[in-house]
């Protein structure tokens, strides 16, 4: 279905994007790459190459979310288009709305470079940042895709700032515009990585495994495989009935403390390293009336959101690897890459 076509992928040397250049190309398809640093190509091709699969299935272009040079290059004779790019930062920025230039002025170029070039559809890789923060209700509420996150709440990141803006500026963007428009909103991605440089999501686990974290918050989150994130972008850019729609996507919930338990289970030699403690939400709390920072991490305490991955199952086609895979296949490609010893 897809050999022949050729597809731009923004924001090629991420930890998504990696995955999903491996699979369009495993598919057929010519993929047109953006990325900041020319040099960074030759990873694409390096991970190409252990995959089995054509170099030549791959160029890329330089272009930067806040520059409009290069946009219109980088999308012309495209039919398709995943946007993935955006800055996820490891720490958020002091001011709310820091990344929001790149992240919506970015998604504004490269949507509006789309549909100028007659781009049929657009496959955006957003988050569920964009979907359940700033709401403070029954932690037995379900979020799915008509729901948004509330910017102007005091709890919210800078990074769910950014994904929320830019997402909303997608969907304004291409209103009533012949170019479709198709939203993939993940919940935290975890899931093997594909070369040593890991990407914001896998901090967390790095972090626990090289026993640089010695106590960890009471909070759960949703998490997803990486592999499966990939899968879904594939299957948005040809599912017809996919146009138009917001997919989140959730293999299930863990909290700090499962992901200990599958980490001690899964390497008993850790366990040493592994952090056994938990910090009392009091003290996050009292610490949260001090520091902006620590507001956002009190945010998050207690169980996780209920997330409705639903339409991704029955419209998009997936079953999701559980989380517990997904926490045991990055942990096993972090010794891979040597990037925790053991
Ligand atoms: P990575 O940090 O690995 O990838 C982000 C990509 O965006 C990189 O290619 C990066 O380029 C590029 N980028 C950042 N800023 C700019 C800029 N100013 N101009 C051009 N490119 C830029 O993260 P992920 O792969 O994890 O994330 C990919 C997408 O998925 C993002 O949109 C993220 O918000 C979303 N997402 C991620 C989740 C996760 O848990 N990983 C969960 C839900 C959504 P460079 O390599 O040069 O830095």
């Amino acid at each position: 279905m897809l050999t022949g076509e050729t597809i731009l992928v923004t924001g090629c040397t991420g930890f998504i994007a990696k995955h999903i250049v491996v699979e369009l190309v495993r598919r057929g398809a010519t993929v047109r790459g953006t990325l900041r640093d020319p040099s960074r190509a030759i990873q694409i091709h390096r991970i190409l190459r252990n995959e089995g699969l054509p170099i030549e299935g791959f160029s890329s272009v330089t272009t930067d979310l806040r520059e409009d040079a290069g946009w219109a290059d980088a999308v012309r004779g495209c039919r398709f288009v995943m946007h993935t790019a955006s800055p996820f930062p490891a720490y958020q920025p002091r001011s709310k709305f820091a990344l929001v230039p790149a992240a919506r002025g970015g998604t504004v170029r490269v949507l509006e470079g789309a549909e100028n070039a007659g781009v049929e559809r657009v496959v955006l890789t957003s988050s569920i940042a964009s979907i359940y923060y700033g709401h403070d209700e029954s932690p037995r509420r379900v979020f799915g895709e008509g729901d948004w996150s509330r910017v102007e709440s005091d709890s919210i990141s800078p990074y769910a700032v950014s994904k929320t803006e830019a997402e909303r500026a997608a969907w304004n963007v291409l209103e009533g515009s012949a170019t479709q428009l198709v939203a993939i909103n993940p919940s935290l991605v975890f899931g093997p990585l594909l070369d040593a440089r890991p990407g914001t999501s896998a901090s967390l686990i790095r972090l626990m495994m090289g026993g640089r974290l010695p106590a960890f918050p009471r909070m759960g989150f949703g998490v997803v495989d990486v592999r499966d994130v990939a899968q879904a972008h594939v299957a948005a850019l040809t599912v017809p009935d996919a146009a138009g729609r917001r997919f989140v996507l959730n293999g299930g919930n863990l909290t700090l403390s499962d992901i200990v338990a599958i980490l001690t289970e899964t390497y008993p030699d850790l366990a040493r390293r592994l952090p056994r403690r938990e910090v009392p939400d009091g003290l996050i709390r009292f610490a949260a009336r001090l520091s902006s920072r620590v507001r956002m991490l009190a945010a998050e305490l207690g169980p996780a959101k209920q997330l409705d991955a639903g339409p991704a199952r029955s419209v998009l086609g997936l079953s999701f690897r559980s989380p517990e895979e997904a926490v045991r296949s990055l942990a096993d490609s972090l010794f891979r890459e040597g990037l925790v010893r053991r």
